[in-house]
């Protein structure tokens, strides 16, 4: 099987997290499966970013803040591909560009219009994990660019969709899609699958589980997506087809 799994920031926090996250992989390499791992920036990185960015300057331009958010996902990418070497696992890290993502050239909210996956699938062949910095493309200009906040998501679906994978992981903080938040309501129920339109309906709502624009790239391709947990080992919430 060819499978995408994507960390978010919390699945990242620490370096105990990155090796966790590093051994999922690294098994499932081990026992054939060909492996693409794409990674958010760690903890509150991008947050941080932003506001040293803003101390800097409160009217930047946005395409050098899109040169810098970039390198919190670069970071992770590194991190996580040097944490597979420790296991014996190969792997290789790759930003955006370098993986061939190319986008518009809105900066701060680009959309992937294509992905040329030559290089991820010779890393694929030759044995190797490959790990995404998510988040982040390259425009018409060769500028970099960056994709919305949460925009790792769209990433990983979008690699699912043009690599063809057999499986899409979103692993998070919680174990699945709710219909509420869970962390402020504890009576609110998770669903073991639900559809596109309802998703994107939760996330008009204020869910930040998933990104919207991957859950439009889902249903445009017919991807099931796999929103599951980094620490609870049990199955997620599939956003699927239910039509
Ligand atoms: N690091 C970026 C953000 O915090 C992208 C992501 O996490 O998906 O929004
Ligand atoms: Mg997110």
């Amino acid at each position: 099987m060819l499978i995408v799994q994507k960390y978010g920031g919390t699945s990242l926090g620490d370096s105990a997290r990155i090796r966790a996250a590093a051994r999922r992989g690294a098994e499932l390499l081990q026992q054939g499966h060909k492996v693409v791992i794409v990674v958010s920036a760690q903890g509150d990185t991008t947050d941080e970013m932003i506001e040293k960015a803003a101390q800097i300057n409160k009217h930047r331009a946005a395409r050098e803040m899109d040169a810098y958010l970039a390198a919190g996902e670069q970071m992770s990418a590194a991190l996580m591909a040097m944490a597979l070497g420790a296991l014996g696992c190969g792997a290789v890290s790759l930003t955006g560009w370098q993986a061939g993502i190319a986008t518009d050239g809105v900066h701060g909210n680009a959309r992937i219009q294509s992905i040329d996956t030559e290089r991820i699938r010779r890393e694929l062949e030759a044995g190797k994990v490959v790990v995404v910095a998510g988040f982040q493309g390259c425009d018409p200009d060769g500028d970099i660019t960056t994709l919305g906040r949460g925009g790792s998501d769209t990433t990983a679906v979008a690699l699912a969709a043009y690599l063809k994978a057999d499986k899409c992981q979103i692993f998070t903080d919680v174990d699945g899609v709710y219909d509420r938040d869970p962390r402020i309501f504890p009576e609110a129920v998770r669903y073991d699958r639900i559809g596109y339109e309802k998703m994107l309906a939760l996330i008009e709502n204020g869910a930040q589980v998933l990104h919207d624009r991957s859950v439009e790239f889902a249903k445009q391709y017919r991807i099931s997506v796999e929103v599951l947990s980094a620490f609870a080992g049990t199955p997620g919430t599939i956003v699927g087809d239910l039509e």
